[in-house]
Parts: structure tokens; C-alpha cells; sequence
């Protein structure tokens, strides 16, 4: 339920910006590119192509390392964030290979790399975001709880929700109810859909394609498959993060807590069971 980034979505569309490869594939954590632009105060790279996800729709950027194809020069990648484009931030020379700290030695446009991405945190990403998918579509559905806002990181997430008050067993119920869908092992799916299709044949509500500016043509959609096949999408949503391939892959899920964040606004907590602590 993360509206894609407006301003990115534009430019992206206008074709001025570093090819975004995680939105057809967000499986890959390995990939080859060229340095397009290097830049310093603080050390950053553009690349032509990038599997790097950069912050945005409460997603966190994922880490990683740039590798020359031609030898042994490494750069840390630990932060990637977008703009204009997507910018790939540089450690120091001590993150890469335990070196000084100081800054490090930018690779010149036209180096070759191999991207690394850590996959284990952004497999932790992708498996909150598909969770957070579900809880957002079985609040739609069984509270009338309309999401208002996400966030996830590697070991937990929180989703705000338009509703007046969970109660103790409100929260129970979410929980089951999420390893239900968990344990269903649905799959998960992304594709492009032209706006004004998506316009005509979606719920709105549900995917807020009515938040996106006007410019935006394409969309890309995220679909959690109905409990038996021909059944409809469980949920249908317009969302530019990374995902996990099947609900099965998210692993058990505990709903840690909740709290007021507003007037008819309730925050819920939420992390895999790995991630808490029973003590
Ligand atoms: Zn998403």
C-alpha cells in the first residue's frame, strides 16, 4: 500500500534516470554496471543501471558494494538514496576493506562494477513489506481501516491505520489472521499496468492510484493471489518496493503492540517472530 514515488515515477518515465532494475526483478542482489558519474563531498556514484533499492515508501535503501571488473578496487554502498536519479553513497576506505577512513578513491565514469547487494537485509525488507501488504488489505477488510502510513525496517515495522481504537482482541484476531495468510502461501506479483486501465479496472481506494499526480502513466502493481486459483487478487495495490515472491516466505508473524497516533488514528506494530525478543 506505498504510493510509488511521484517525482522518481516522472523522471523515470521521461527517461533521464538511472534504470531502476529492482521494479522487474526484485529478486536479484547481484548485478553488473558502468559508472555514469562519480561525485564527492560526500562520495557518491551514479550508475546506468542499478538493482540498489533507494529509501522511499517507507522502505529503507538497501547496502552493498561496488567491485571493479578489473580488480581488486572495492567501494562500500551504504546508503543509496534518489533524486534527480539514484545516488549510491560511498563509504570510507575503512568500510570497504579495513582501511584508514579516509574518504574513498571514486572510480572514473565508465569503470565497470559489479553490484553486490546485501541480500539478508534486503530479504528482511521484502519480507516485511509483502507482511505489511497483508495487513494493510485484512484491516481494509475486516475493520474498515483504511492504511495511512508505513514503516519498515530490517527487524520490525509499523503500519498507521484509520480507525478509532484496537482493542486487545482486535489485535489477536490481526495476528492470526496474518499467519492464516502466511501459512496459505500465496503468491506475490508485480507487473506494469497502464494508469487509465488501472484507473478503469481497479479499486482506487484500494490501490490510491488517486494520490498520484496526473504525469504518471505507468503503474507498477503489486497482486497477493486469492485463497484458490481464478479467485480474485487478496490484494491489488500500486507499490514501487521489493517483495517477497510467496507469503510463505515471510515466515510467522507477531503483532507486537499498538498506540494511539491520532484522533481515529491507531498505530500498529508488527516484526517476525525471529526478530522478538520473548524474554
Ligand atoms: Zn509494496
Amino acid at each position: 500500500m506505498v504510493p510509488v514515488d511521484r517525482y522518481f515515477l516522472a523522471a523515470l518515465l521521461s527517461g533521464l534516470v538511472t534504470e531502476q532494475l529492482y521494479l522487474d526483478d526484485d529478486s536479484v542482489t547481484a548485478f553488473d554496471a558502468t559508472v555514469e558519474r562519480a561525485l564527492s563531498d560526500p562520495p557518491r556514484v551514479v550508475l546506468d543501471r542499478t538493482h540498489f533499492y533507494p529509501t522511499g515508501g517507507g522502505q529503507p535503501h538497501d547496502t552493498g558494494a561496488l567491485r571493479a571488473a578489473d580488480g581488486d578496487r572495492v567501494w562500500r554502498v551504504v546508503d543509496v538514496e534518489k533524486r534527480d536519479t539514484v545516488y549510491h553513497a560511498l563509504g570510507t576506505a575503512e568500510d570497504a576493506d579495513g582501511g584508514d577512513g579516509e574518504p574513498p578513491e571514486l572510480p572514473e565514469p565508465g569503470t565497470a562494477v559489479r553490484g553486490e547487494i546485501d541480500a539478508d537485509r534486503r530479504a528482511a525488507h521484502s519480507r516485511y513489506h509483502t507482511a505489511q501488504h497483508l495487513l494493510s488489505a485484512l484491516l481494509l477488510d475486516e475493520f474498515d481501516a483504511r492504511t495511512t502510513g508505513n514503516q519498515l525496517y530490517a527487524d520490525r515495522a509499523r503500519l498507521d491505520a484509520a480507525h478509532d481504537r484496537f482493542s486487545d482482541a482486535d489485535l489477536d484476531r490481526i495476528e492470526t489472521r496474518l499467519n492464516e495468510l502466511v501459512a496459505d502461501a500465496r503468491p506475490v506479483s508485480s507487473y506494469a499496468m497502464d494508469r487509465e486501465q488501472a484507473e478503469a479496472t481497479l479499486d482506487t481506494e484500494r490501490t490510491r492510484i488517486d494520490l498520484l499526480p496526473d504525469s504518471i502513466e505507468e503503474l507498477r502493481i503489486v497482486e497477493i493471489a486469492g485463497e484458490s486459483e481464478g479467485d480474485e487478487p487478496y490484494d491489488r495495490t500500486a507499490c514501487a518496493g521489493t517483495h517477497v515472491e510467496n507469503t510463505a516466505d515471510i515466515g510467522e508473524v507477531v503483532v507486537t503492540g499498538r498506540e494511539t497516533k491520532g484522533p481515529e488514528e491507531e498505530r500498529v506494530r508488527f516484526a517476525l517472530a525471529e526478530h522478538v525478543d520473548e524474554d
